[in-house]
């Protein structure tokens, strides 16, 4: 038997885009019910950095850092380029112009947050109007206590020390600036509170805490472990969704419509190697179990547009043997590394945003493999600096057995042990070594905005990103194009309507987040480019749904 239920907006998905939605929409008066497939809420989002990368925010300006709507569109425009189905001129107002909106909004019921002062837009020098303070927002620390008993229906990373995302920045320089002992003092600080019986977090789950909060408290109907049969629809409508859950069958009626904030494609194999770059693998992906794409594939079959689907959220990355991921991000910004492809030869800025690196890996590889690239260090390196937060002044035995880091006396042992040409190797490392030395990389400008040079070394000189390698032994890292989701799916307008192949849309259906072909385009501007689309066109698809505006 099925039972009939009906709410004003069903969201299908717990990322981030339904908090906003739903949390628009109660205030409205409208009911909400938010449909999760897996047992536990919370999506990549609850997993992640907690970073959200918006432009004018009042938090930015209360902090004293200057923007302005004409400066923040000439860098959007910048690092988009062209306009295309996905980056139309209209969904990018869209998004520039209700991003602070929707910031605001949330604040005045009780969300709260913070300024990511230094995080630098990624572009900052490359292009006009980027900031070197940056428009990153994240949210302060959350007591856990504050959720109760629904803390533990959330997929939080509880394993993560309650660290702010930009505190990550000086915790790095392990105590030997100002900047780095005041940060450790504070983690600490939290440490024995979280030891005495608080339940702080930081990051992703601050942020989806606090917001999951918010929810809650509104009367939010959250169901999880539910599996959706379909999607229902009345003369080319979306009305709502036929759904399995705890062994019965749904028939939920959704008055206003329906919003998918289902995530993107990151754990589909076949959708992986139908439409994303190769070589690639489920395996080199953080993103959440339920990134499996059924959705979009649902909509495509009621004649929703698809777009970017080669796009991706990439992040440099390996994996062990016992399958933990290991991400480099301050590990290619550091001094005294470089990358190089299969011919020993280096072809992109290391220092540049993560997800321009992996499109400069697998623009690359159309001419030269380079899946795996090779980050190239020397003993100074591994003195100074950490790699994934460890120490490396003794590098793990089992790593150096295994090839996660291969290390040799001279550069031509290592370029034998890695299967690279040595005399390639050599030269490039010259090259290298000359750039390091003027402080000045004439090839690919690393180090020339403040982004690149965030996680350098701030007391290293010329310069804090550039570091010669030159001191024995040496050291060889392979890595691939990884990511923590994809970026491509279905096409929606400035609205977050579903969009058919001829540019109508489906009345009824929304989407906001990975399951969505992102604003951003194939770029990445700043911190929390994909976490703030998804939270912006929620809200956004929200405000359409229940008034007929944006
Ligand atoms: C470790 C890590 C750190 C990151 N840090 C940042 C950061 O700081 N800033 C940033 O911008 N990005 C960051 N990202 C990326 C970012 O977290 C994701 O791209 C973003 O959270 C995706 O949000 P979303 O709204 O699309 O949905 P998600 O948070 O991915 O949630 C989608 C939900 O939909 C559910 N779902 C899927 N299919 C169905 C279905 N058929 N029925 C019901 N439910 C379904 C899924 O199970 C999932 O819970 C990070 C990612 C990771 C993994």
């Amino acid at each position: 038997m099925t039972v009939e239920e009906t709410v004003d907006l069903l969201i299908i998905g717990s990322g981030a885009g339904s908090m906003a939605a739903a949390l628009r929409a109660v205030n409205g008066g409208f009911s909400v019910m938010i449909l999760e497939k897996q047992d536990l809420f919370g999506g990549s989002t609850a997993v992640s950095g907690g970073v959200l990368w918006v432009p004018c925010t009042s938090i930015a300006r209360r902090a004293g850092a200057e923007d302005s709507p004409a400066d923040a569109l000439a860098y959007f425009d910048a690092c988009l380029g062209p306009e295309t189905r996905a980056t139309s001129r209209a969904r990018r107002d869209a998004f520039l112009q209700e991003g602070p909106h929707c910031l605001d909004f949330l604040e005045t019921l009780g969300m709260r947050w913070a300024y990511g002062d230094g995080y630098s837009d990624y572009h900052e020098a490359e292009y006009p109007g980027g900031s070197v303070r940056g428009r990153a927002i994240v949210a302060p620390m959350f007591d856990l206590r504050e959720l109760g008993s629904w803390t533990e229906r959330i997929s939080f990373n509880l394993a993560l020390p309650p660290v702010m995302f930009q505190e990550t920045v000086p915790l790095r320089s392990r105590g030997r600036t100002w900047a780095s002992k005041l940060a450790f003092l504070r983690v600490a600080w939290r440490m024995l509170r979280n030891r005495l019986g608080a339940r702080l977090v930081g990051m992703g789950p601050a942020l989806y805490g606090r917001l999951f909060q918010q929810a809650v408290k509104r009367g939010v109907n959250f169901r999880s472990g539910v599996r959706v049969r379909s999607l229902l629809t009345n003369g080319g409508r979306v009305t709502g969704a036929e759904v399995e859950w705890q062994g019965r069958m749904l028939r939920i009626n959704a008055r206003r419509g329906v919003l998918l904030n289902s995530g993107g494609f990151a754990l589909n194999a076949p959708m992986r190697d139908a439409w994303q770059p190769q070589p690639t693998s489920v395996d080199w992906t953080l993103a959440n179990p339920g990134d499996t794409g059924e959705m979009i594939e649902m909509v495509r079959g009621l004649g929703g547009a698809l777009d970017l689907m080669d796009a991706a959220w990439w992040l440099p990355g390996t994996i062990l043997p016992s399958g933990t991921r290991l991400y480099l991000v301050p590990e290619l910004q550091q001094p005294h590394g470089f990358v190089v492809d299969s011919s020993g030869q280096r072809f992109m800025n290391e220092a540049t945003s993560y997800v321009a690196i992996g499109r400069a890996i697998y623009e690359r590889q159309k001419t030269v493999p380079a899946v795996p690239s090779w980050l190239i260090m020397d003993r100074q390196y591994m003195e100074k600096y950490w790699i994934v937060g460890r120490s490396m002044k003794s590098v793990p035995r089992i790593w150096l057995d295994i090839g996660i880091i291969v290390e040799a006396p001279s550069l031509a042992e290592l370029a034998a042990k890695c299967g690279l040409p040595a005399d390639t190797l050599e030269a490039s490392t010259t090259r290298f070594n000359g750039f390091a030395r003027s402080g000045v990389d004439e090839d690919f400008g690393r180090g020339r905005s403040a982004y690149h040079r965030l996680f350098g070394d701030p007391l290293h000189k010329p310069t804090p990103g550039l570091g010669a390698v030159e001191k024995p032994p040496f050291y060889a890292m392979p890595f691939n194009p990884a990511d923590v989701g994809t970026a491509g799916g279905l096409l929606t307008d400035e609205h977050a309507r579903v969009l058919r192949d001829d540019g109508s849309p489906i009345e009824g259906l929304y989407a906001t987040g990975n399951c969505t072909a992102t604003v951003m385009g194939h770029s990445y501007p700043g911190a929390g480019a994909s976490i703030a689309p998804s939270l912006v066109f929620g809200y956004i698809a929200a405000g359409h749904a229940i008034g007929g505006d944006r």
